[in-house]
């Protein structure tokens, strides 16, 4: 896994260094839905993309201009847009992150942060498919799961990163759990990991990264 990253990073470097012309810009887009111009309004507070765009545009050299756009989409996704060369997040993305997380947590600033955290970590997950389009680094095994190894280790390297990344597995475990069945119903066909191994590979690599201050994620009942 370091390898791999360690490749991709030379290869960004190398890339970066050769195509310099373009940089990450946001927008946070109008819309006639209430709820969804509050969503705009607390992004923009938060200044969600501002501290993305600008630590992005020191690490990342873009042979032309990436758009980082939150906007109403009419359906729940965030995605890598090749024709408008745009990171797209809906608000209803941020609205399905509401739902799921106010289930377990009544604290709002908890909610809050792991509303946000989940969010990053989507965000970064989109991310890695824009970087492997963009500079046609091939990936190692299925995209949809380099994307979250990406998207995980590039959010571990600071505490508030990790939370993030916590936040992106546990989405993943709620989301998992509350859609039941049996196991006939789940998504086998799916280009995506099953949810519950999405949370699994992400609290695997937050673990690894530190056994002894994580050791609480693998203990039984914790
Ligand atoms: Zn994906």
């Amino acid at each position: 896994m370091k390898k791999l990253i360690a490749v991709l990073i030379i290869l960004l470097l190398g890339l970066a260094f050769a195509q310099n012309t373009g940089s990450f810009r946001y927008s946070y887009e109008d819309s006639n839905n209430e709820l969804f111009r509050e969503y705009a309004q607390i992004l923009s507070q938060r200044q969600f993309f501002e501290s993305i765009s600008q630590n992005l545009n020191k690490a990342i050299a873009l042979p032309y201009d990436i758009g980082l756009v939150a906007v109403q989409c009419d359906t729940i996704n965030a995605f890598w847009s090749p024709d408008n060369k745009a990171i797209v997040v809906c608000y209803e993305m941020l609205d399905i992150l509401v739902d799921a997380f106010r289930r377990d947590i009544n604290d709002q600033q908890e909610l809050s942060n792991a509303v946000f955290g989940a969010l990053e970590f989507i965000f970064y997950h989109e991310l890695g498919h824009a970087l492997i389009d963009i500079f046609e680094i091939p990936s190692t095994g299925r995209e949809e799961d380099a994307v979250d190894q990406f998207s995980t280790l590039f959010l571990l390297d600071t505490d508030v990163g990790i939370s993030a990344a916590l936040s992106g597995a546990s989405f993943f475990y709620t989301i998992g759990e509350a859609s039941g069945g049996s196991v006939q119903d789940l998504a086998f066909w799916d280009e995506h990991s099953l949810n519950q191994q999405r949370f699994y590979n992400i609290v695997c690599l937050v673990f690894g990264s530190n056994p002894n201050q994580y050791q609480n994620l693998v203990m039984q009942n914790s």
